[in-house]
């Protein structure tokens, strides 16, 4: 790589990445990777497609089986991780769900499950690695996934307005504090992209139409198309970027 872009590298660097085994964070696990990253996934669920690509890049992944729902699974997270890489660097805080439903019926059971995961275990995860970060003196990376609903209220689903909007703020909360031992704490925030996350809303003649017709770039975004951001966040390159979310989002916030 010539000098002048090697500090857009991860090589020797190690990812830890929630949600890797769907999506948009498959995405940035096999990026990653192709960057020089080792990365461990963390899912409910086997990522084996996740290791197949990154394996066939010639790549190093680990998987962690847990449930991001419960705080409790922090401390083997943090185990599993060590014994298999001395130290990670950079943490992406990608898993989230999202639940659709009138503000007038969610129940609060509906509204803890989203809440518990996309923003407390964004939190609790990001202070887990933040301690280590601060006793090694090392710095660290940490890049949560954040949002067009951080900046817009949406329609039927305000716990995932809630959280989503709770991550931007704990974006720059985070990066106030922890700024002055080189820990990066940014956001990306997704604009309409072609997930799972959005897949009752692409079935959804009338509402795809509408988004679709609202993206200046004309298309749903893919996840190839946060890789970039998700890269650079996580480089020697954003050293000085600081509590900002930055939005890939096919120009959907400057209309
Ligand atoms: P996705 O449904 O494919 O991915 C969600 C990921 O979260 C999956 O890997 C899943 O295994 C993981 N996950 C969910 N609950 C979990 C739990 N209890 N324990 C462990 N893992 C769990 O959808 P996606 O679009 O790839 O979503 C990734 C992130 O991007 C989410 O935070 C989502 O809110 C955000 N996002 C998506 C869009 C979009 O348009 N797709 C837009 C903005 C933000």
């Amino acid at each position: 790589m010539p000098q002048n872009l090697s500090m857009f590298s991860l090589e020797g660097k190690t990812a830890l990445v929630t949600g890797a085994n769907t999506g948009l964070g498959q995405g940035i696990c096999t990026a990653y990777a192709a960057a020089g990253a080792n990365v461990i996934g963390v899912a409910r669920r086997s990522c084996q497609e996740t290791a197949e690509k990154i394996v066939s890049l010639g790549g190093n992944f680990t998987e962690i089986i847990a449930d991001l729902s419960d705080i409790n699974a922090i401390p083997l997270i943090l185990q599993k991780a060590e014994s298999a890489y001395s130290r990670v660097d950079i943490l992406v805080n990608n898993a989230g769900i999202i639940k659709r439903c009138d503000a007038a019926d969610v129940s609060m059971e509906d509204w803890d499950s989203v809440i518990n995961i996309n923003e407390k275990m964004v939190f609790f995860l990001s202070q887990a690695f933040a301690k280590n970060w601060i006793a090694d003196s090392k710095g660290g990376k940490i890049i949560n996934i954040a949002s067009m609903l951080s900046y817009q209220g949406g329609i039927r689903v305000p716990s995932y307005t809630a959280s989503k909007s709770a991550v931007m703020g704990l974006t720059r909360a985070l990066a106030n504090e922890w700024a002055k031992y080189n820990i990066n704490v940014n956001a990306i925030a997704p604009g309409y992209m072609a997930t799972n996350n959005t897949q009752n809303l692409r079935s959804d003649e009338q509402r795809s139409e509408e988004i679709l017709d609202r993206i200046p770039a004309g298309r749903w975004g893919t996840p190839e198309d946060i890789t970039g951001a998700a890269i650079f966040l996580a480089s020697d390159a954003a050293a000085y970027i600081h509590g900002f979310t930055l939005a890939v989002d096919g120009g959907w916030l400057a209309r």
